[in-house]
């Protein structure tokens, strides 16, 4: 990533999040999409509607994948889709180092997600590798939340000069 480079990145809230992704998907067959879930539970919905829906997807193009696979991914994607809210700045930084120049990053954001992930950090919290998942939580609540342009700051994590507005990210649209 370099000052120049364009990322679309979007924070799509919403309470249906398996319909919005399905109808997605289908709306954008001809593209190479990686589809990213942090658990076995996100994993079973996307599953049990795939068969549900009889939805036939190309193998090449789309991958559904956890994080550790997605990691094995040597070649980028035209979309890479975060199921799951990711619980830390870096994740999102290595999902987007994955698309390529002028492809599109999409989180998937429910209430639900942080809630689960908080009521987990807490119930652990005397340990300190729990106190400091909650912080990392709080960094990406704050990236979602502050009004600020979502790739500004994502170059600005990473120490990257660069236009502080894109127009095209969720953030600077709202404005
Ligand atoms: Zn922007």
């Amino acid at each position: 990533m370099n000052k120049n480079t364009f990322i679309e990145i979007n924070v799509l809230k919403t309470k249906y999040k398996i319909e919005n992704l399905f109808e997605y998907l289908k709306n954008n067959s001809d593209k190479k999409i990686a589809v990213i879930f942090r658990n076995t539970e996100s994993a079973e919905f996307i599953y049990k509607r795939i068969i549900d829906d009889d939805f036939v997807f190309s193998k090449n193009k789309i991958t559904f994948c956890d994080y550790i696979c997605f990691k094995l991914y040597k070649l980028k994607f035209d979309i890479v889709i975060d199921y799951n809210i990711p619980e830390s700045m870096d994740i999102i930084l290595e999902h987007i180092k994955k698309i390529k120049s002028k492809g599109k990053y999409f989180i998937l954001y429910s209430n639900r997600d942080i809630v689960k992930i908080r009521h987990y950090n807490y119930e652990n919290y005397e340990k300190s590798v729990y106190r400091n998942n909650m912080e990392k939580l709080g960094e990406v609540l704050w990236f979602i939340y502050n009004g600020e342009c979502l790739l500004h700051q994502i170059k600005k994590y990473i120490n990257i000069e660069g236009s502080t507005k894109c127009l095209k990210c969720s953030s600077c649209k709202v404005q």
